[in-house]
C-alpha cells in the first residue's frame, strides 16, 4: 500500500492507476444522486435523488452497451474513481437506498463530496509520482494522508466538510509541481524553434486547430479546448488540469507524459489507436480509427 511507502514514486503511480470505479459494488449512485440537465450528453432531465429510468433493480444499467446511441454519451464519460463503492460499502456499510430508503437522501448528498475527495486524491497521488523537491513531496504526502482520512469519516462528518479549505492548499501544491516538472521539460527542449508561448491557461481554443504542433510543456490549465483539433500534436509535459476537452480530436497525439489528465477528460474526447496516453489512463472503448 502507498500509505506505507513514503515517497515511493512508483507506488504513487500504482496507487493512481488503482483508482477505478467498481460498479458491481455500488448502488448506482451516479445514476441516481446527481442532477442531470438534458443536453447533447444526456437525453433527459433528471433531478438529484431520482434514478435514471434505465437503472434496474439490481443497480445495473439496462442500456449499458448502447448508451451513446441512445443519447446518453455523458454516462460513458463519467468516472467516480472509486467514490461510488466507497460510499456504498464503507460510509453506508453496504446498506442500499432501495432496501433502506431512510438512508437515501443522506447517501445521495455524501456521494458528490466523496467524488471531490477522490478527485483530489487522484491529483495528489499523480503529483507524488513526479520527482519534485523533498519539501513539496512532504507537503503532498501530508495532504494525501489527510484526504484519505477524510474519506473514512462517517456520513454526517463528510457532509460538514468545508471543501474549499482542502482544495486551496492542494491547488497550490499541484501548481508548484506542474511548474517544476514543466520547467524541467522546457530546459531539455528549448531551441529557437521551440520558443513559443507556453502559458495558455484558460485559453479559448474552442474549435481551433493545433494539428501536428509541438505543444510540449504548455500550461493548458482550465483551457477551453472543446472540439479542438489536436491530431498528431506533441502534448508531452502539458498540464491539462481543469481543461475542457470535450470532442477534442486526439488522434495520433502523444500524451504519454501529459499531467493531471483525468479519465473523464479522456472519455470526452475522440482518439484512435495511435494516441499515446499516460499509463494510468485507459483507452476509451468508443475511440475509433479516425
Ligand atoms: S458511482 Fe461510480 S461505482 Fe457507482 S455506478 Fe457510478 S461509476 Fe460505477
Amino acid at each position: 500500500m502507498f500509505e506505507d511507502s513514503g515517497f515511493d514514486h512508483t507506488a504513487a503511480i500504482h496507487f493512481r492507476k488503482g483508482l477505478r470505479a467498481d460498479c458491481s459494488n455500488c448502488f448506482g449512485l451516479c445514476c441516481t444522486a446527481l442532477n442531470i440537465v438534458a443536453s447533447n450528453d444526456f437525453a433527459i432531465n433528471k433531478s438529484a435523488g431520482t434514478p435514471f429510468p434505465n437503472l434496474q433493480s439490481d443497480f445495473r444499467c439496462q442500456i449499458h452497451s448502447n448508451l451513446r446511441a441512445t443519447g446518453f454519451k455523458g454516462c460513458t464519460v463519467f468516472d467516480c474513481l472509486g467514490a461510488g463503492q466507497m460510499v456504498s460499502q464503507i460510509t453506508f456499510n453496504g446498506q442500499n437506498w432501495r432496501e433502506r430508503p431512510e438512508v437515501a437522501e443522506k447517501m445521495f448528498r455524501v456521494f458528490p463530496i466523496m467524488e471531490q475527495l477522490f478527485e483530489m486524491i487522484a491529483y495528489v497521488a499523480e503529483a507524488l509520482s513526479y520527482k519534485a523537491s523533498y519539501s513539496l513531496s512532504d507537503q503532498l504526502h501530508e495532504q494525501f494522508e489527510l484526504l484519505q482520512s477524510l474519506t473514512k469519516l462517517d456520513a454526517d462528518s463528510i457532509l460538514a466538510l468545508d471543501m474549499m479549505t482542502y482544495r486551496m492548499p492542494i491547488n497550490e501544491l499541484l501548481s508548484a509541481t506542474s511548474e517544476i516538472i514543466r520547467n524541467e521539460f522546457i530546459s531539455k527542449i528549448s531551441s529557437p524553434k521551440s520558443r513559443r508561448n507556453l502559458n495558455l491557461r484558460g485559453v479559448d481554443g474552442v474549435g481551433k486547430s493545433f494539428k501536428g504542433k509541438d505543444l510540449r510543456a504548455t500550461d493548458f490549465r482550465g483551457a477551453y479546448l472543446i472540439a479542438s483539433n489536436l491530431q498528431n500534436a506533441d502534448l508531452r509535459g502539458v498540464d491539462f488540469i481543469g481543461a475542457d476537452l470535450r470532442d477534442a480530436n486526439l488522434s495520433g497525439a502523444n500524451l504519454s507524459t501529459s499531467m493531471f489528465l483525468t479519465q473523464m477528460q479522456i472519455n470526452s474526447t475522440k482518439g484512435n489507436k495511435e494516441t499515446i496516453l499516460p499509463t494510468f489512463l485507459q483507452r476509451p472503448t468508443h475511440w475509433t480509427d479516425l
